[in-house]
């Protein structure tokens, strides 16, 4: 029986745990992300108490994915303090020394909700996240989509909704997916959830730009389903107002009855567990690579 190690490196917290699928994972051991060196330290001392078969990373980004460059695996240029140009993917395999697989934390959570979740038997679908910022990953024609660098949906183009003259809190854009719809960039505008009238108020908002983003998606990768996690999914009655809004925007061109039924923006069905899932995905894929 393989065991597979799950590493979800994430901005703010580092989940890693082990198993073979999301029904028999183990409980996730949480490591707060701090510097490169304790917390991948932290990583590694964790998963050599178990006799592993391969370990798959799910890693916050922006992050090297091409594999016979220089930097194949190294996060690169992260405002996060002390992680730009960090080796994610040498330090970890240097110190589990069995072999690691590697993709961006949204594309990991695609990969895991295609295996186990909400893109089971689909070959294209899409994954956003929208929290602390937006991002999406892609599998298409059953493989997660990189190229030079990886999607950075949450940066698409967005037009300000009438009544809205929010900046927009994206350093690189102003305006953006991300510099409207993002948690922090509701709250600015609603402060911190609180009555139910500006809650739904906050929702409407952020469900009209993220159908807006959507549809950018929609048109370019022609996906069978979204689905959309994050912090800011979770308000309730999210997913159906995001639907409505881009059955709205795309006002029935082109004539596809699948847009319009419920399945299409979905939330994950693993809940909380996507990347991990998506790490053993990873892992998976290293150990078949490794042996072929
Ligand atoms: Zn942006």
């Amino acid at each position: 029986m393989p065991l597979y190690g799950a590493v979800e490196l994430g901005g703010t917290k580092t989940l890693v745990a082990v198993g073979t699928s999301p029904t028999d994972l183990s409980t996730p051991r949480r490591i707060p992300t701090t510097d490169p060196g304790a917390t991948l330290g932290s990583v590694v001392e964790y998963l050599n108490q178990f006799q592993l078969d391969s370990v798959g990373i799910a890693s916050f980004g922006p992050v090297e994915l091409r594999r016979h460059h220089d930097s194949y695996g190294v996060i690169t240029t992260t405002p996060k303090p002390g992680w730009a140009q960090t080796p994610v993917l040498e330090t970890i395999g240097n110190g589990v020394e069995v072999p690691v697989g590697l993709d961006t934390d949204v594309n990991g959570s695609a990969l895991g909700e295609g295996s186990w979740g909400a893109g089971v038997g689909l070959t294209d679908f899409v994954y956003i996240t929208v929290g602390t910022g937006v991002g999406g990953g892609a599998v298409v024609g059953g493989r997660s989509l990189t190229g030079l660098g990886h999607p950075e949906m949450g940066h698409v183009i967005v037009t300000p909704a009438d009544g809205d003259d929010y900046p927009g809190r994206c350093p690189y854009h102003g305006v953006c997916l991300e510099g409207m719809a993002s948690g922090p960039a509701l709250e600015d505008r609603f402060g911190s959830p609180g009555s139910d009238d500006t809650e739904a108020t906050a929702r409407d908002l952020a469900a009209h730009y993220i159908a807006q983003g959507l549809r950018n998606i929609v048109y370019t990768l022609a996906p069978q389903r979204i689905i959309i996690g994050g912090g800011v999914s979770t308000m309730p009655g999210f997913h159906d107002k995001t639907h409505a809004e881009l059955t709205d925007q795309l006002a029935g061109y082109p004539p596809l009855p699948e847009h319009e039924q419920s399945g299409f923006i979905v939330p994950p069905g693993l809940g909380e567990l996507s990347g991990l899932a998506g790490a053993l995905v990873l892992a998976q894929e290293a150990a078949r690579t490794f042996q072929s």
